[in-house]
């Protein structure tokens, strides 16, 4: 799958999202180690702690159907639907993709001009993990 299938998934699932409140839809794309796509949207809510993120939905949408190796993901976001502007994961999102993914994750952004590719490391340096509750 090219880095710009990933996006248009990204941005496919976006037209899923449930968004009453921020009127942002965001859409993500993970591909997973055996090459099969989980996507995901945000999913908000009245009580707004109780919402969820695009990055988070597709993740737990993988882990729940058994995955637990992941390649990349592309996330992309829009208010009106031109995905101009990046739309990165959020502290959460990263952390959550940290529990299976090491700092070389690749995560694809996109805006107006194009895809911007990161790595899971560029946002997250320092995540807690397993080893940090050791000792
Ligand atoms: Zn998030």
């Amino acid at each position: 799958m090219t880095d710009m299938e990933l996006i248009d998934a990204a941005k496919a699932a976006s037209a899923n999202s449930y968004s009453p409140y921020s009127k942002f839809k965001v859409g993500a794309a993970l591909l997973c180690g055996d090459g099969e796509l989980f996507t995901g949207c945000n999913v908000e809510n009245a009580s707004y702690g109780a919402t969820c993120c695009a990055e988070r939905a597709a993740l737990f949408s993988a882990v729940s159907s058994g995955k637990r190796q992941f390649k990349r993901i592309a996330v992309a976001g829009s208010g009106d639907g031109t995905f101009a502007i990046i739309t990165q994961p959020c502290g959460m999102c990263l952390q959550a993709l940290s529990e299976f993914c090491d700092g070389s994750f690749e995560v694809l952004l996109t805006d107006k001009s194009g895809i911007r590719k990161m790595q899971l490391c560029d946002f997250l340096p320092f995540p807690f993990e397993k080893a940090s509750m050791e000792k």
